[in-house]
């Protein structure tokens, strides 16, 4: 074989690789309402859904409906649809989630209904779905997921779910919550993190657990096509400052899609936490159980010497009254 005969043969040998490889094409320029200061006098559609592609769907509750204002996103097969989360508002009058959802698939297409993690605005809406005959919503809580995903080495472990022509990868992502899975959608390319990874607070309830999770994800990725990381809330403004917490109104909120870079940076990050309070590499991570176990302390710590210093002074008075 000539070297342009080797040329040529390494050519035909990658390009169905290469062709693989390619990640099916979406809009990721998304609108999202900014909430209002004053909802009541801004009344606002519940919920917003962006087209990502034929198949695929971003949606989310509006900040007037919760602070939160989560993502779920929507991923359409030829043989079921797949479900990430189900926001934070259950009532389906107030948050019309599961009948918007079935608006968007295909007639009697079955639903597979799956979390990122147990916290209530991620799974408000389940029982919405739980009364649709062609839905199946997997349980939240950690022996669930376990079975569900036959993870029998948590937190190691990848599992697939087939939607029909289209394949996604469930890992486990634990440290924000016990219980926290990534997904990684093959045909678009498209990372769904939750509250591991997303454009604001990374609240860490367990920062060992949460660091191993970075570098399981960055070894999984590294060398995959990633059109976006997508998680669950946005909390930070366009200049890269967090927007008041649990604030219903973002004028000038960031966009959503964060990129492998920053994916790549996180276990860094994390690991200069301190494990209370830090801000690294453009990530805000945050212990809030440790803080309000040191505030704790702190609340007994003043109580205690309040009242030493109060016997004190009593007993004092006392020794020179007898004196
Ligand atoms: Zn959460």
């Amino acid at each position: 074989m000539n070297r342009i005969q080797a040329f040529a043969l390494a050519g035909f040998l990658a390009f169905p690789l290469a062709a693989q490889a390619q990640p099916a094409p979406g809009d990721l320029n998304m609108h999202w309402s900014e909430g209002a200061a004053d909802c009541k006098a801004h009344p606002q559609p519940p919920l917003q859904v962006h087209r990502y592609n034929a198949t695929t769907y971003i949606l989310r509750e509006n900040l007037c409906s919760t602070f939160e204002a989560p993502f779920m996103y929507l991923l359409i097969g030829q043989t079921r649809a797949l479900l990430i989360d189900t926001g934070d508002v259950g009532d389906p009058k107030a948050m019309p989630l599961a009948k918007t959802v079935m608006g968007l698939l295909p007639r009697g297409l079955p639903l597979l209904v799956v979390h990122t993690h147990r916290h209530m605005d991620h799974r408000a809406g389940d029982p919405q779905f739980a009364r649709l005959p062609n839905a199946r919503v997997v349980g939240y809580d950690i022996a669930s997921v376990k079975r569900f995903y036959n993870f029998a080495q948590w937190p190691e472990g990848l599992a697939h779910l087939d939607l029909g022509g289209r394949v996604v990868d469930v890992f486990p992502t634990p440290g924000h919550n016990e219980t926290e899975v990534s997904f990684y959608d093959r045909n678009t390319g498209l990372f769904f993190s939750g509250d591991f990874l997303m454009p604001g607070r990374l609240l860490i309830d367990d920062a060992r657990a949460d660091i191993a999770s970075a570098h399981r994800a960055v070894a999984f990725l590294k060398d995959k096509p990633v059109s976006a990381v997508l998680g669950g809330h946005i909390e930070m403004n366009a200049h890269g400052g967090l927007e008041p917490w649990e604030s219903r109104y973002h004028p000038d909120e960031r966009a959503l899609p964060m990129t492998k870079v920053d994916l790549l940076a996180l276990p860094a990050a994390l690991e200069s936490f301190n494990g209370f309070y830090s801000e690294s590499g453009g990530f805000t991570m945050i212990n809030p159980l440790r803080i309000l176990k040191a505030f704790g302390l702190g609340v007994l710590i003043v109580i205690v010497g309040g009242l030493w210093l109060l016997v004190r002074f009593v007993r004092r008075r006392r020794r020179r009254a007898a004196a």
